[in-house]
């Protein structure tokens, strides 16, 4: 096993005229031996590309990528010991499950027939297939399908895992099943593996780290918790979290903030912890919100203007004006239990120790 390291990779898509893409810029990071990484970010924020050049499938416009010790730039696909899985599963529809997975196995390892054998039924047992070797894809479920490539990932032993949206033509049930199995799978082989997903709740869920990603530029990298609870910028603080964080523009007047709709003093700390940044943007996630008590200093009166049931738990969108054609609102989940009725008052309270301040012009959580 390997870590696995990009240092400046940069991908610019160019046709020769003037409109290049930089799909991938300057991303820094270090994928550690053995861990797991999920890739996460908006659709064509540069995941696959990044992915791909792992994979050697696209090459390195700037930037150099390690697997160890070993710079892999410009090694072939099939020499970097590095195996993809893909969303379309891309298995061979005319070979069986077991051709699929031995397929090339004795070329690249030059292992005997009887080993490739003993090797592939081991990878299918991992994966719960030994029962469908000998069909077709043609004749599996989704499900199955991608067990199959998972099991043609696992029968190389790779250094490294790359797996694009890998759950992702999956029903919901399946997925979840498929998501621990996955870990599992991963946790026993102690392989490096990068996990890309545009879904955060399967980055919350599956990785060690998190590395987020937004226009090309590495936002973050950290724990689920990390990035959860000290996003780095107003970008990971909105994207990682569901329902997603509550953002007002502020105006810093002295020790207060000043928002359209209230006003939140601060505590000596806090505004200390501010520099001379005057315009700024207050976040508060859903769950921080409590909707109880009387207004006061962070807690203000507002109307309960839709209650959307989540199982266990509401999302209760209030306003400071409902009468608005369009009113702006904000989230707050409470339990199941607590009333809230649309229509309603309702007092919010913002405690102070659950806000996030971003600097808005750039976006960097100052607290
Ligand atoms: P998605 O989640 O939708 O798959 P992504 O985060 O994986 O998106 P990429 O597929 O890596 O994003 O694309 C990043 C950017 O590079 C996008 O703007 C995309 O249009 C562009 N791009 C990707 N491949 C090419 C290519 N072969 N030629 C030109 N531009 C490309």
């Amino acid at each position: 096993m390997a870590a696995l390291t990009l240092a400046d990779v940069t991908k610019v898509f160019s046709d020769g005229s003037d409109d290049a893409v930089i799909a991938v810029d300057g991303v820094d990071m270090e994928i550690r031996d053995g861990e797991f990484l999920v890739l996460v970010g908006p659709s064509g924020c540069g995941k696959s590309t990044t992915l791909r050049m792992i994979a050697g499938l696209e090459s390195v416009t700037q930037g150099e990528i390690r697997l160890g010790d070993r710079r892999i730039n410009d090694v072939a696909p099939a020499d970097r010991n590095i195996a993809m899985v893909f969303q379309s599963y891309a298995l061979y529809p005319h070979m069986t499950v077991r051709e699929n997975m031995s397929f090339g196995l004795e070329e690249s390892t030059g292992m005997a027939d009887a080993e490739v054998a003993a090797t592939v039924e081991e990878s299918a047992s991992m994966m719960g297939i030994e029962e469908l070797l000998d069909r077709k894809p043609s004749d599996l479920s989704g499900g199955q399908q991608q067990r199959v490539a998972l099991g043609r990932a696992i029968v190389r032993d790779p250094e490294a895992f790359l797996m694009d949206e890998p759950l992702s033509n999956l029903d919901a049930k399946l997925r979840a099943t498929m998501r621990t199995e996955l870990q599992r799978i991963q946790e026993e082989l102690g392989v490096t593996t990068v996990y890309v997903t545009h879904d955060q709740t399967e980055a919350m869920t599956m990785g060690d780290r998190i590395a987020v990603l937004d226009e090309g530029v590495l936002q973050q990298v950290g724990t689920p918790l990390e990035c959860y609870h000290e996003p780095a910028n107003r970008f990971v603080a909105g994207f990682i979290g569901e329902p997603s964080m509550n953002f007002f523009d502020v105006e810093r007047q002295g020790t207060r903030l000043v928002a359209d709709r209230f006003d939140y003093p601060l505590s000596e700390a806090t505004h200390a912890a501010l520099g001379d940044t005057t315009e700024l943007a207050l976040g508060i996630r859903p769950e921080d919100i409590e909707l109880v008590g009387e207004p006061g200093d962070h807690a203000f009166e507002t109307v309960v203007d839709v209650v959307e049931p989540m199982g266990d738990a509401n999302a209760c969108y209030l306003t400071f004006d409902r009468s608005g054609t369009d009113p702006e609102t904000f989230v707050a989940t409470v339990g199941g239990m607590q009333q809230v009725e649309a229509g309603q008052p309702a007092v919010a309270h913002l405690p102070e120790s659950a806000i996030h301040l971003f600097d808005r012009a750039t976006g960097e959580a100052l607290r």
